[in-house]
């Protein structure tokens, strides 16, 4: 299989080389709102057809008209070890043929909790659920229960999962869309939720000082991932650690991202701040539905049948989803935190030579070993300045990248995932791809109602 055969040198979705994934695009435009299943993949903030993969090795996906694609997006996280890992693939397997759900305790959920806790010091008690999503919504929900308090404070531009009551100012797919606030989301839901400016440690104490009493956690994700990779400025998270400790509220860090991806223990890893609970999903999951949380015991032990506080999950800590969760967390030994941190490196080196060639302002951020491009001129620390960088040159860029056989993620607002499988022959289309992609960058031009500002 090749890679797409650039159809010209300028960005044009309609000239697309993925006439089946089209054809399965329509008839799944006809069954699924959208023709997705989650908003992003549809294509919509860089125009052209979503592509439909049916194959995944090492670094490489392949769709439906026979393209191959050096994959950073890698499943948005999990597929740290490259994909079909084989020792991933064969725990499937093995897990697989002895039954596929029991709806009873199992070994291998005890092996996958542990595991957690041996690598996030703080994490004392695990519960696993299957998505990130029901992680942070059982969280809130465990922080309200232990502080008996009703409001959250997250950040803009962090997103935990379309749970209710965290959709407001958050990142990822709703930034994507622009969409300012989302309907369904009842007033008294949005009313509990405090949305401040990630990074600003003034604002969170101006909110404990007007709110304290009533704030029962602040959520943040360990480092920003979803308005693209933003680390926390030094001292934020202790920062963060330090005023919910002195009010009485719980610090919910979210690393469903960052977990096991960052470094072996995640964001933890990294700075050391401790959370009163925790989220992780992706890496942990093996590409497979399943997601956890957890953190201090007299916390975790409020949830039923030990506590009070009601949750539970029909598929929760399925055999096949633990085996791969637990698989992919043994095979990432630290040969490969070494090659993600060299390849989140050399990718983002990439990047910004051949834009800097093009004289294309923009900003290579990091977080660890994740990493995004910013087309902007000043660096960017939040999420106004995630959204003021110059979206439009986005698209061209991306499509371009595309047709050379290169999948970056569809957004410009998400992080870029490297994975441990990269080779040199995927830098090299990488290497290939990337000056043609900051041409079409530079060649871009801005929208009139953006060029009349
Ligand atoms: N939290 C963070 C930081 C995420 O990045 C995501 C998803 O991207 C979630 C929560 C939600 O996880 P899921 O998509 O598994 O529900």
């Amino acid at each position: 299989m090749t890679a797409e055969t650039p159809a010209n040198s300028t960005s044009n979705p309609s000239t697309d080389s993925a006439p089946r994934s089209r054809q399965l695009f329509d008839r799944a435009e006809a069954v699924i709102p959208g023709g997705v299943n989650s908003p992003v993949r549809a294509f919509h903030s860089v125009g052209g057809t979503p592509r439909f993969m049916v194959h995944g090795e090492g670094p490489y996906l392949s769709d439906v008209d026979g393209n191959r694609y050096v994959d950073l997006v890698s499943s948005w996280g999990p597929m740290i070890n490259g994909h079909a890992h084989p020792d991933v693939v064969s725990a499937v397997r093995e897990a697989a043929v002895e039954g596929l759900s029991f709806g009873t305790p199992g070994v291998g959920e005890i092996d996958l909790a542990q595991e957690i806790i041996d690598r996030v010091e703080p994490v004392e008690h695990v519960r696993l659920v299957n998505s990130g999503t029901e992680a942070t919504m059982s969280s809130v929900r465990l922080a309200r229960a232990f502080t008996g308090r009703g409001k959250v404070v997250k950040f803009a531009g962090c997103y935990h999962g379309h749970v209710d009551s965290l959709l407001a100012g958050a990142g990822s797919g709703v930034a994507t869309l622009g969409l300012p606030a989302t309907p369904g989301v009842t007033q008294a839901q949005a009313e509990d939720t405090i949305v401040l400016p990630y990074n600003d440690v003034e604002a969170v104490r101006e909110a404990f000082a007007q709110h304290g009493d009533d704030i029962a956690c602040v959520i943040t994700e360990a480092a920003a991932g979803n308005m693209g990779a933003i680390a926390p400025q030094p001292g934020f998270n202790a920062a963060l650690r330090e005023i919910t400790r002195s009010a009485g509220a719980l610090l919910v860090m979210d690393e469903v991202m960052t977990g096991f991806r960052v470094s072996a223990a995640g964001w933890y890893g990294i700075d050391g701040v401790a959370g009163d609970l925790y989220t992780f999903g992706k890496v942990m999951s093996g590409g497979l539905p399943a997601a956890a949380f957890g953190g201090r015991a007299d916390v975790m032990d409020m949830l039923a049948p030990s506590g009070s506080v009601y949750q539970a999950g029909t598929l929760a800590g399925n055999p096949v989803a633990v085996a791969a969760g637990l698989a992919n967390l043994r095979a990432a030994d630290a040969d490969v935190y070494a090659a993600l941190d060299r390849n989140s490196r050399q990718l983002g080196e990439l990047l910004g030579s051949a834009l800097t060639a093009e004289g294309v302002p923009h900003q290579v951020s990091y977080a660890g070993n994740l990493v995004s491009v910013f087309f902007s001129e000043s660096p960017v620390h939040d999420f106004a300045s995630a959204q003021a960088q110059q979206t439009w040159r986005f698209p061209a860029f991306f499509h371009e990248l595309l047709r050379r056989g290169v999948y970056p993620p569809p957004s410009a607002f998400e992080c870029w995932f490297v994975n441990a499988a990269m080779d040199d022959a995927a830098f090299e289309t990488i290497a290939d791809a990337v000056p043609h992609a900051a041409a079409a960058a530079a060649a871009a031009s801005a929208p009139e109602a953006v060029r009349e500002r």
